[in-house]
This record gives C-alpha cells, sequence and structure tokens, in this order.
C-alpha cells in the first residue's frame, strides 16, 4: 500500500496515521487512510513530517479515550505551525464526543464517528477535497528536499493483515459503549472478505486477522444463494494461496458452536489460540454484566475446543470490582482461572462509561478493594502465563517472522531470535529462554 519515496522527487502530500485503542481500531486506521492514498498521499512514520494526520479513536476504555483526546490538543502546536495542514479525527471517541470535540478543538478539519466509515470517502472527499487541493498546490510550489521514508500504514507488520468481517454489536452487555458507538451488527458480503484476503495475501501477507466486535456471529447468505456461516469464512480464508494462517478476534461465546469447533479441527491454518473474554466467574456477575453465559458454559464451551483442538491456548479478558461485586463472586473469578488455565489475561479495573446501564449503578466497589482484587488475579494469571512459557523450553516452535527476527508462534507467544531475520517467513524455532513476556530461541 505504501508508495516508496526516493529522495529525489519529493513527497508532496504526507500522511500519519494513528490509531488507539483494540485491534478495529488499528485496523479503521488503516482503511481511514484509504481516501488520502488515493489523492496521492502516501504514508510517514512520524507524525511530525506529515501534511495530514488521521487520528483513530476508541472509546471502549477510558484509558484509551483520554490518550486520544491529549493527543489532539498536542497537534494543536502542529496545526498552527501551518493552517494548511489537515487533521482528520475519526473512529468510535468521535462517534460519542463529535461536538465536544469540534468545540473543544476548533482546528480539527474534520471529526467522523465510527459509524458513518462505510461512507467515510465520501465525506472526507465532500468535506475536504478544496483543502486537498490547496495542500497540493503549496506543496508543489515550495516542494524541496527529500520526502520521509514511507511507512506501512495501520499495522505493525505487513505480513499480518487484518481483515475486517463485521461491525457493530446486538448485545448490551452493561458496562459497554461499543453497541451505542458502533451500532447494530453489520456482516460484509462474503466475495467482499474473500476479495480483500485474496488480495491481502498476493501483496504478500502470511498470517490473515480477521476481525468483528463479535466476530464469529458473521453470516450472510452469499451471491451463489448459500449461507456462509464464520466456520466456513475461516475454511475459506485458510485454503487461499499463500495465507499459512489465520487467527480471529474478537469471538463471542455464544457462536463458539459445534461447527466452528469442527472447523478449529479441520483446519491445520487456524492458529492454536483464542482469546475470548469472559469477565467474570460469577454467574451473578456474570448476569449483571448482561453476558448471556454462565461461568460453568464458558469453560464448557473451552472444554470442547481443548478436545477437538487439544494445543490451542486461551486468552482472555477479566474485569474485577464491578459495582456490586462481592469477595465470593470474586472467589468465583479466582476459581474460573484456576479451571480455565488462560496463557494470557487482560486484566481491568471496572470503571464506568459514560452512558452505558451499569454506570448509572450505585453500588461501587471501594477503589482499595479494586486494587487488592487485581493484585491478587494479576498474581494468579501471571503465573500461569509464567508456566506456559517455561514448558515451551526446549521445544521447538513454529514462528512466523514479522519484523525481522520477531514473531509470533502459532499459540500467539511472542518470539525473538537473532538470525536469520527475514519477514514473512515461517521458521522453526527452539526455545532457549525468556524474557518479561516474549520467547527467546534460535532458528533450527
Ligand atoms: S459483546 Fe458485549 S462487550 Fe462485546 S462489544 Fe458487544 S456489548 Fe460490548
Amino acid at each position: 500500500m505504501a508508495r516508496e519515496s526516493d529522495g529525489e522527487a519529493p513527497a508532496l502530500m504526507r500522511l500519519h496515521v494513528v490509531a488507539f485503542g483494540c485491534q478495529m481500531s488499528v485496523a479503521d486506521g488503516g482503511e481511514m487512510a484509504g481516501p488520502l492514498l488515493a489523492r496521492g498521499f502516501i504514508p510517514v512514520k512520524d507524525s511530525k513530517d506529515a501534511d495530514a494526520i488521521v487520528l483513530n479513536t476508541c472509546t471502549v476504555r477510558q484509558h484509551a479515550e483520554d490518550k486520544a483526546l491529549s493527543m489532539i490538543g498536542r497537534l494543536r502546536a502542529w496545526k498552527e505551525a501551518d493552517p494548511d495542514r489537515v487533521l482528520i479525527v475519526s473512529g468510535c471517541a468521535a462517534e460519542r464526543l463529535g461536538g465536544w470535540i469540534r468545540e473543544r478543538f476548533p482546528y480539527v478539519d474534520l471529526v467522523v464517528g465510527a459509524k458513518s466509515i462505510e461512507d467515510y470517502p465520501r465525506i472526507v472527499e465532500t468535506a475536504l477535497a478544496a483543502k486537498f487541493e490547496m495542500l497540493r498546490e503549496t506543496r508543489e510550489a515550495f516542494a524541496a528536499g527529500g520526502g520521509a521514508p514511507a511507512a506501512p500504514i495501520g499495522w505493525s507488520s505487513p505480513v499480518v493483515a487484518p481483515v475486517t468481517v463485521m461491525r457493530g454489536c446486538n448485545y448490551s452487555c452493561s458496562y459497554c459503549i461499543v453497541p451505542r458507538v458502533r451500532g447494530r451488527e453489520a456482516y460484509r458480503p462474503y466475495e467482499a472478505v474473500m476479495a480483500e484476503v485474496r488480495a491481502k495475501a498476493a501483496a504478500g501477507a502470511r498470517e490473515i486477522l480477521l476481525l468483528g466486535q463479535t466476530v464469529n456471529s458473521w453470516r450472510v447468505v452469499a451471491g451463489d444463494g448459500r449461507q456462509r456461516r464464520f466456520a466456513d469464512l475461516l475454511r475459506a480464508t485458510a485454503a487461499v494461496d499463500g495465507v499459512a494462517r489465520v487467527r480471529f478476534e474478537s469471538p463471542h461465546p455464544r457462536f463458539l458452536d459445534d461447527e466452528l469447533i469442527a472447523a478449529f479441527a479441520e483446519t491445520p491454518a487456524a492458529c492454536d489460540h483464542i482469546h475470548m473474554p469472559v469477565q467474570s466467574g460469577s454467574d451473578r456477575v456474570l448476569s449483571r454484566m448482561r453476558r448471556n453465559y454462565t461461568a460453568a458454559s464458558f469453560l464448557e464451551r473451552i472444554e470442547r475446543l481443548r478436545a477437538a483442538r487439544p494445543s490451542i491456548e486461551v486468552g482472555t479478558d477479566i474485569i474485577v470490582g464491578f459495582p456490586s461485586e462481592t469477595d465470593e463472586d470474586f472467589e468465583r473469578t479466582l476459581e474460573l482461572v484456576g479451571r480455565l488455565k488462560p496463557a494470557t489475561a487482560y486484566t481491568f479495573k471496572y470503571s464506568p462509561r459514560e452512558g452505558t446501564e451499569a454506570a448509572e449503578r450505585t453500588e461501587d466497589v471501594p477503589a482499595q478493594v479494586k486494587e487488592e482484587r487485581l493484585a491478587r488475579l494479576n498474581e494468579l494469571c501471571d503465573g500461569l502465563t509464567e508456566d506456559a512459557m517455561k514448558a515451551r523450553l526446549g521445544r521447538t516452535v513454529e514462528v512466523l517472522d514479522e519484523t525481522g527476527g520477531y514473531g509470533r508462534a502459532r499459540d500467539a507467544f511472542r518470539v525473538k531470535w537473532e538470525t536469520p531475520a527475514e519477514p514473512g517467513r515461517l521458521r522453526k524455532v527452539r526455545i532457549t529462554g525468556t524474557m518479561k513476556r516474549t520467547l527467546l530461541g534460535e532458528c533450527e
């Protein structure tokens, strides 16, 4: 996607894309670049070198939202140094706080929310065509010296390619703002998804990451009149020439059904990893979260998956201190973690998101108690991760070289080795050590 700038023919208009928060936000940031790349912008790594910045925001957690807003604030100086520059703010926080962002940061050229992503190219052209022309003319007049090096957009490694298959969510988890900012589920057509997979594989992607808020709920009637479900999509993606691996994120437990489990078992290219948020081990809390499953039914699905694909590793997300969570509820969470044995867990203290049902609840858990519970949970989860990493010492694992001597094993563990380094190659690496969350090894 990136065009090389050779230093002699200077880049006229340079684009920097930054995305905060979840993987969908990162993938959307890449898509948001599309209309500007079509206008002749080339991507650059550093915002300082840019004539235009697309800043894709996320609102799932306060922290990601705060970071994005703080960066918009810092970009005032960049923008004021050259009023021709273009600043576009997009994504979920832009959807939730659009009016406020326009008022608070009047130098932003365009604020476009996540619900408008399908219409985004038209919105950008309508709002900014005249500005782009002006920018092109001034950059042409003043072009001199070398352009900044071209950079990939939206993803850290060109050999791992995200493909968004659905957007939105039909659930109403009581703590989550996503359904409000992203709207109801919309599935991309089978043909469009497959065309993107084929194009990305032809361009050098070896691993495809199928993305969606509840990615495995994807189902459509394809052009041939046949119903396709997520299990079909997984198989079809794995069968594309050049695709060595398929991952997906984020699955919903409800759609980890027999069909998908069978597809996992029959598709060697499906990675040995699933990241499925459980959030709590207490049925009472799960019901208040409106998660639509119990701890036992969640575990039962994972056990069936493990029986079908014993090499699979599980990752999960857990929230502690949800309103009204008792010591007893928290003990249930520890119990569940002990049985689930996730190789990786992202743990969070509950913090209310304005506009959600849970934010109205008054039975807040004291901050000190949340801290203590998080510390106990982290100790347990860190121990499980360490055990899983130690169990790999001496083993040989298949790693996809993503950035030259660094990549991920099929079970999603990060692996680093010295030589040889060749992005895009699958390597056999013997694990010889560990460093924090990374396995260290030697190529065989
Ligand atoms: S399933 Fe629940 S947590 Fe996930 S996006 Fe939908 S509402 Fe949010």
